[in-house]
């Protein structure tokens, strides 16, 4: 005999079309039950939208029903119609990704050189692209690093990264400000990480997020080492959508971008993943506020207000997320880094490519611009001699308020990114040098 639940159930399921479905989304009020019961159950969170306070989840037939069974009584959900469960043909395939840098590569030869910076669990090559004059050599200018997809179902996020390869060397010698930053930035874009998940998500599961580890895949964005498996924000579960993997740095794919921000040491980074409108910077568990580094929330900030989204940590916005990229790259490389989640609720991971590609990577392009215009803002950055130097410490001038240790890059360059102000400096190594009460309101360079 059916219950009244069961039978709104079916309604549910029919009115939406659903049955076809292995899983569906699901749209909640959002609030801090909601969240932490999501969270405790290991459902799919796909993403919020702070402006009509709403949170969506994927779920299977089967969750739903249990979750309906459990709660129906306290949360209000509806199933959201306009959202497309498949990709738009029209968004970019792994094999369509890499002959787009191999022909950008061949028709700008003088400002981009290739790297495969490591190959998948299928043995795709992952491939990264460096767009600078001389690009085959390192000319100790500080490095931006874009990277896209660690989620094989964010098809809109290869269309930014593809998107700020073509707007930069389409753009070179025809716009001054593009012309400076390639001159004068080492500028790296690995446009898709994930391929073999994408390449599942297209060939056999819409919704696929991991990698393809043993069939039932790893989240590559909570395999990275640091805080990896320490906050409930990743699962021991192989079936979880945001299964950690047995060790950190388990995976291939995590291992290959671990290897190309340990050799190009990046000063800024962003991580592009979809959907909520929202800026990430670290760092990922509760309740761990923002790094020491005061620039890391001020220009998280700065970028979410050029694009019109919301900034904060995971924790803050989402949820607790451990073992994710810039955590990492912010404990071990001193990268500036940060998750931008392009597209909203209305528009899910499979927006009408027609509709909201050309938009959204439009919409984008003043954030990452805005890392490559800040190169130019307050900083400290130079070369010094290795052998002498090894990190600088800043204080607040005149005191011993120890600000922030920075570690000199193993090419000799260092690049601080500060908030506008006053500051004194220790470079300390073998030998020591003082510089005191130094104005930073703009791009300092100090050689010696
Ligand atoms: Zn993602």
């Amino acid at each position: 005999m059916f219950s009244w639940k069961g039978i709104l159930f079916a309604f549910f399921l029919l009115s939406c079309n659903v049955w076809a479905q292995e899983a569906f989304i699901v749209r909640f009020n959002l609030n801090e039950g909601i969240k932490s019961y999501l969270r405790a159950n290991q459902l799919d969170v796909a993403g919020v939208n702070y402006n009509t306070n709403e949170i969506e989840a994927i779920l299977t037939p089967e969750e739903f029903e249990q979750l309906s069974a459990q709660k129906s009584a306290m949360i209000k959900f509806s199933f959201p119609q306009n959202l497309a469960m498949a990709p738009d043909e029209e968004y970019k395939n792994p094999d369509e990704v890499t002959e787009f840098i191999n022909e950008i590569h061949q028709r700008y030869p003088d400002i981009t050189s290739l790297k495969v910076v490591g190959k998948t669990l299928e043995g795709r090559d992952i491939f990264a692209i460096k767009i600078s004059d001389n690009p085959e050599s390192d000319e100790q200018e500080p490095a931006v690093l874009v990277n896209g997809m660690h989620h094989a179902r964010e098809v809109m996020t290869p269309e930014i990264t593809t998107d700020m390869i073509e707007y930069l060397v389409t753009n070179y010698n025809v716009k001054d400000e593009v012309t400076k930053w390639v001159n004068n930035t080492e500028i790296w874009v690995l446009p898709m990480l994930n391929l073999d998940g994408n390449n599942k998500m297209w060939t056999s599961n819409s919704m696929w997020r991991k990698n393809t580890r043993g069939g039932y895949g790893v989240d590559i964005n909570r395999n990275y080492p640091t805080g990896w498996n320490s906050c409930n924000g990743s699962s021991s579960y192989q079936g979880a959508q945001d299964y950690r993997g047995t060790s950190p740095a388990s995976e291939p794919e995590t291992q290959a971008m671990m290897n190309l921000v340990g050799s190009i040491k990046p000063v800024f980074n962003i991580s592009y993943h979809s959907y909520s409108e929202i800026v990430i910077y670290p760092f990922g568990c509760k309740p761990r506020k923002t790094p020491t580094t005061e620039a890391v929330e001020l220009i998280g900030g700065e970028v979410a207000q050029k694009l019109n989204y919301i900034p904060g940590t995971a924790w803050e916005l989402l949820y607790n997320a451990d073992g994710g990229d810039i955590d990492w790259m912010y404990t071990e490389h001193q990268v500036i880094p940060f998750v931008i989640e392009v597209n909203s609720t209305s528009e899910g991971f499979h927006p009408k490519y027609s509709t909201w590609r050309d938009k959204t990577v439009e919409r984008n392009r003043p954030g990452w611009m805005h890392l490559l215009g800040r190169l130019n803002g307050p900083a400290l950055s130079g070369v010094v001699n290795l052998s002498e130097y090894e990190t600088v410490k800043i204080y607040s001038p005149g005191t011993t308020k120890l600000l922030q240790t920075y570690k000199i890059n193993p090419d000799g360059s260092f690049f601080i990114i500060l908030k506008t102000g006053t500051y004194d400096f220790s470079f300390e190594g073998s030998k020591q040098k003082k510089l005191s009460n130094v104005e930073i309101a703009s791009k300092v360079n100090v050689n010696f």
